[in-house]
């Protein structure tokens, strides 16, 4: 055999290759799977042209460093041929890399392709060397030779896969891993190497077409060096650009998402839910199929705000989002409108789907809440418009799912409501409504009248109850039932009964200046008021503004108000009693009083419902209620008074029956505090003729 040797700084160059070669590599596979479509393809021919030639020269460098004591020159053809096959299965690695998944057997077949590529170009490369006779080959480390090539190859395409995307971190991670790389493929080549042997009497065919040694040394370090400098230039290049592009286009879908989404839920707003809905117009017109708008508002809502602080509510508010996220089908499109309205489309949806859908909801959102260590309920109203039968526009739906809504919240919230045609005019008139209440409140379009209550069974009058009424300049004299629903669900009721109390303390003031010092006055006080944080405040507030004695003023709250939210409502009537002013618990008898709960409250009234006193006959199941009213009422020690009292039979049976004070039409209608001097006139005169 002959005697081989290598030169260091060779084989020192070649290692610097194949790192170099790695490197360059794995970043152009990051350009592959970033770029798209021609892009990608040139990325991918590009990358294999520098992986390929980048494998083969360090294969090159490491013949040259390569010598015998003969001097040796190369066949053309088949060191070119050589090369394309580098180049190929680079092509072939390069690919492999960039598909969006690479299972076990897939990466193990790439391997062993990609190994046999880098082997058979190794020992082309080596067979172009003009040798003769040929070489021989140990087979042992032919064999080993080949199975380091497929290894590293596995390795390789394994890192480059997972390395392939771009980003900080990954930059350290590719150059350990070209390292690796570098050193895996120089192993491969030099076992290759070890395994060839030359016979003794070699003499290379040094022929014309034979290229010598050391120029090719220079020549193909020279030209390696320049393609991965330039491609790794561009590659850089190109990484920077698209990663600014990339931060731009997310800067811009970021801005897009505020624009369109509620910063607080994060659910599309009003803007985008207006493009969903055109877009379901389009389709379902199309496909000649339906879909639905359920609109949703909860009940309650502003009591939970009022009460708990508008942090309390927020949360409140992306706990019902996420509920209703979770409950919608993947297809549909959950927005929040603003405040506590949310909108669902149901896109393709049957009415069938859209009653189940708001059904669940109803269910799902009417679960407690446990916000802030507080649990609190809402409810959720829901309606719902069907395209094309309830609208053929988006306004169109959303008006009339908005109406539907109202129907619903109407016929006692907490469940869902189809649109009908006759729905349509309520809303607009339900809209307007709450506007012009609105400016009455401004315009000082509120006044009170005032109705006596007289003591059992004809006088003399001892209070009177202060009941409110709208001067409208266009709708005339307002009663309050025809307001107060909408006030107390838009929570208008609060401001509107602030005035309420310090219009009936002034008013009480002016009666007191006029020598009246006994006399007592009622307000009413509705559930939204009772819940509201300030109104202990307001009512010492207007007492005081108006220097009256606590014990003048009366708060009527129906028995229904006082039990709803019952711990609350203790906490709240205890403050208020502790000012000084009387409680009434007015309408009594037609809600669900537990006697321990009652036993509790700080009241010192009962008004009996007028409902009771109306079909009030001697001997009829009313009387029996009243008696048991009244004689519960005493137990508790309790003044009970009798409302809508209309007939002279009503008052005298009621007034046998224990009742201690009695009001109604009979006794006295409400008026004007101007006109109420004549009405008590007019009651002196009726006892004196009974
Ligand atoms: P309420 O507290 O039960 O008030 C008594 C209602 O019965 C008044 O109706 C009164 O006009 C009416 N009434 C009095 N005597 C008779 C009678 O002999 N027969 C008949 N059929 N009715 C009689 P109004 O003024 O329309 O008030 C209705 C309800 O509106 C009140 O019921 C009360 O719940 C509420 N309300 C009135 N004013 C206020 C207010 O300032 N604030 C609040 N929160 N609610 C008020
Ligand atoms: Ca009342
Ligand atoms: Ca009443």
């Amino acid at each position: 055999m002959l005697p081989t040797s290598y030169s260091s700084t060779l084989v020192a160059f070649s290692l610097i290759v194949a790192i170099l070669a790695s490197y360059t590599a794995l970043n152009m596979a990051g350009r592959v799977s970033s770029a798209r479509g021609k892009a990608s393809a040139l990325w991918l021919l590009g990358g294999s042209f520098a992986m390929g030639f980048g494998i083969w020269s360090m294969h090159f460098v490491g013949m040259l460093a390569f010598s015998l004591p003969i001097s040796i020159s190369y066949d053309l053809d088949l060191t070119a041929l050589s090369l394309l096959i580098a180049i190929a299965s680079s092509a072939f690695a390069l690919w492999l890399v960039c598909q969006k998944e690479l299972p076990v057997m897939r990466l193990m077949l790439g391997a062993v392709l990609m190994g046999m590529g880098i082997a058979a170009m190794h020992y082309t490369g080596m067979h172009a060397m003009l040798m003769e006779p040929g070489i021989v080959y140990n087979p042992v480390l032919f064999a080993v030779s080949v199975l380091i090539a497929i290894v590293a190859s596995g390795a390789a395409l394994w890192i480059a896969f997972r390395l392939r995307r771009e980003g900080g971190r990954v930059v350290y991670a590719r150059i350990g891993a070209s390292l690796l790389m570098g050193c895996a493929i120089v192993g491969m080549h030099f076992t290759g190497m070890a395994a060839a042997e030359f016979p003794l009497g070699s003499y290379c065919g040094a022929a014309s077409n034979g290229i010598a040694n050391q120029w090719l040394a220079v020549l193909v370090i020279v030209v390696s060096l320049a393609v991965f400098a330039i491609a790794l230039i561009v590659s850089m290049l190109d990484a920077r650009t698209n990663l600014l592009a990339s931060s731009l286009d997310e800067a811009n879908s970021e801005l897009v998402k505020l624009a369109l989404h509620d910063t607080l839920t994060r659910l599309p707003n009003r803007v985008l839910l207006g493009d969903r809905l055109e877009q379901a117009i389009q389709k379902t017109n199309r496909g000649k199929k339906h879909f639905a708008v359920l609109f949703m508002d909860l009940d309650g809502f502003k009591a939970v705000n009022d009460i708990y602080g508008h942090h309390a509510g927020d949360l409140l508010l992306v706990e019902v989002a996420r509920r209703i996220s979770e409950t919608k089908r993947g297809e549909d499109t959950v927005a929040r409108l603003g405040g506590d309205e949310f909108v669902l489309l149901i896109d393709p949806g049957e009415p069938e789907d859209a009653s189940a859908l708001a059904q669940r909801l109803v269910e799902i959102i009417g679960q407690p809440y446990n916000i802030s260590r507080n649990v609190m309920h809402v409810t959720a109203s829901v309606g719902i418009a069907v395209y094309p039968l309830d609208g053929a526009t988006a306004h169109e739906l959303m008006i009339n799912a908005d109406a539907a809504m109202y129907h619903a919240k109407e016929s006692g919230r907490n469940s869902y409501c189809f649109f009908e045609k006759a729905m349509n005019t309520n809303a607009h008139q339900q809209a307007k409504l709450q506007q012009d209440v609105r400016k009455a409140l401004e315009n000082h379009e509120f006044l009170l009248h005032y109705q006596p209550k007289v003591v059992a069974p004809d006088g003399p009058m001892i209070g009177v109850e202060a009941l409110l009424r709208w001067q409208s300049p266009e709708h005339g004299l307002v009663p309050p039932d025809r307001f107060l629903p909408m006030a107390e669900r838009t929570g208008l009721i609060v401001p509107i009964g602030n005035w309420v109390i310090d219009e009936a303390c002034r008013q009480m003031r002016a009666w007191q200046d006029q020598g009246h010092l006994d006399w007592t006055i009622a307000v009413n006080i509705s559930t939204v008021q009772l819940g509201h944080t300030g109104l202990v405040e307001v009512v010492s507030g207007a007492l005081q503004r108006h220097r009256l004695e606590a014990r003048h003023l009366v708060l009527e709250v129906t028995e229904s108000t006082a039990m709803r939210d019952a711990e609350a409502s203790l906490i709240i009537l205890e403050q208020l009693s502790k000012l000084g002013v009387g409680i009434s618990i007015d309408d009594f008898g037609t809600g669900y009083s537990s006697l321990l709960y009652l036993k509790r409250l700080p009241a010192n009234e009962l008004k009996i419902d007028r409902g009771f006193v109306a079909e009030l006959a001697q001997g009829n199941d009313d009387a029996a209620i009243v008696s048991a009213i009244v004689a519960l009422g005493q137990t508790l020690g309790l003044k009970i008074v009798a409302e809508g009292v209309e007939t002279p039979e009503q008052q005298a049976l009621l007034t046998r029956l224990g009742c201690n004070s009695l009001q109604g039409y009979l006794l006295g209608r409400p008026v004007p505090a101007a006109q109420l001097p004549h009405s008590l006139a007019a009651l002196k005169q009726s006892t004196v003729t009974l």
